[in-house]
């Protein structure tokens, strides 16, 4: 088939299934998205990247990014969680085949929603410092501790966490890999209200749980190399489809300003010729991490380069577009009056903290100095962090 043919297809089928709006209630929402995920699942277009045997599409570069693009145009609900982007590929490389079976198709088909329990209050950028600890009792381990940031906690069913195996100092060689049943005996998760109002993250404590040893990725206390795997891939997560979803936001913003009659004045339109430009940057920049992967297997450091541009690209943005709005720029989603049901708004204050998640924008600017730049190491860095 020929790649225009493919993206004809493609389009018409996410144009005939389009699942129509986005309900407001959470538990509706949540079963609107399982329910588009696994049609998409069903259908054969999920997991543009993925191996076929899990179920996958397997496209090659070219196809990659022709999905992202016709993905992001249609305004179809994106995956569930962040296991699809973080912990399948280290599935993938470091998974016993009975891990694989067991846990891949049904993350893709969205009858499993993962979430990521690294972070803890102590150790967010200094990682190797986590506390939660895992004690070996036959063929289980048991779990105690606390994780907090758990993006999607309160949906999950799987939590891809990192714990302690090895001594209190062992730092990043007493860590290991371990998949904690979400709805186990021992697990307490509690929503955290962000700026936005929303609850997007949550804390999630651990009181003795059990979990089975054939549940470790990796081996017990080597989980380190799965944790730079999971952490390239989670800042090159997403490179492409941002891109090609930031091209339709930046469409819809320059249509604003032109509403507004705001486009005549100079100083609007170098602001908006500045993000076209970035937005054109940003899809070479997928591009790049994509071919990177294909290449080489593994995102590496140049993720850290993708992740940057990005968010500081949709702070700016958005400060922009509140900017835009003069007064109408402080009404949010509850206000009768606000522009576009609140939605510039939301995303100014939800990307507030875009430069944190996934490793703060300082650690990335230390990441591209060291491993990309070779320059020398901060000093301010402990020995091996994000
Ligand atoms: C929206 C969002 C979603 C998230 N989702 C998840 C998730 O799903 N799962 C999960 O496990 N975690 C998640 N996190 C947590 C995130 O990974 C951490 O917040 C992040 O790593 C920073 O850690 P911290 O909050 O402990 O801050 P700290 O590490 O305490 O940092 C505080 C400040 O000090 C700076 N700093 C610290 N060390 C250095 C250094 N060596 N050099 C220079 N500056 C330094 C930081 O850049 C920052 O400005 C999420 C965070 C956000 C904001």
């Amino acid at each position: 088939m020929h790649d225009d043919d493919f993206r004809a297809r493609l389009r018409a089928f996410l144009v005939e299934h389009h699942p129509g709006r986005r309900p407001k209630d959470r538990t509706e929402r949540l079963a609107w998205q399982k329910a588009w995920l696994a049609k998409l699942f069903d259908a054969g277009y999920a997991g543009p990247s993925w191996p076929r045997e899990y179920g996958g599409m397997d496209l090659s570069f070219a196809r990659q990014v022709i999905y992202q693009e016709e993905y992001a145009k249609a305004r179809v609900p994106g995956p569930l969680g962040t296991g699809l982007g973080i912990a399948a590929p280290t599935l993938v490389k470091y998974g016993t085949a009975e891990q694989k079976e067991r846990y891949l198709r049904p993350m893709l088909r969205g009858d499993a929603v993962w979430a990521q329990g690294y972070s803890e209050p102590d150790a967010g950028s200094d990682l190797p410092a986590l506390r939660t600890t895992a004690r070996r009792e036959g063929d289980e381990y048991i779990v105690n501790g606390q994780k907090v940031w758990t993006s999607s906690g309160d949906i999950a069913d799987v939590l891809f966490t990192l714990v302690r195996t090895g001594t209190p100092a062992s730092r990043q060689h007493g860590i290991s890999y371990l998949l904690v049943d979400a709805h186990a005996p021992g697990v307490t998760v509690r929503p955290l209200r962000d700026l936005t109002g929303d609850a997007h993250f949550c804390e999630i404590f651990f009181t003795d749980v059990r979990v089975p040893v054939a549940d470790r990725v990796g081996e017990e206390n080597g989980g380190w190399p799965l944790v730079r795997t999971s952490l390239g891939h989670e800042r090159a997560a997403g490179a492409m489809n941002q891109a090609a979803r930031y091209r339709r936001v930046l469409d819809e913003l320059i249509e604003l300003a032109h509403e507004r009659g705001a486009t005549a004045d100079p100083l609007v339109r170098a602001r908006l010729a500045d993000f076209e430009m970035r937005v054109r940057i940003m899809r070479y920049t997928g591009m790049r991490t994509i071919a990177d992967i294909l290449a080489r297997g593994e995102p590496g450091p140049a993720s850290s380069t993708s992740r940057l541009f990005v968010v500081t690209f949709e702070q700016d943005l958005h400060e922009f577009a509140v900017d835009l709005l003069g007064p109408y720029g402080m009404l949010g989603r509850d206000d009768p009056h606000a522009v576009q049901r609140g939605r510039w708004v939301w995303g100014f204050l939800r990307t507030r903290a875009s430069t944190i998640g996934a490793g703060t924008a300082e650690i990335q600017r230390n990441t591209i100095a060291e491993q990309l730049l070779g320059l020398p190491r901060d000093p301010a860095m402990p020995p091996s962090s994000r």
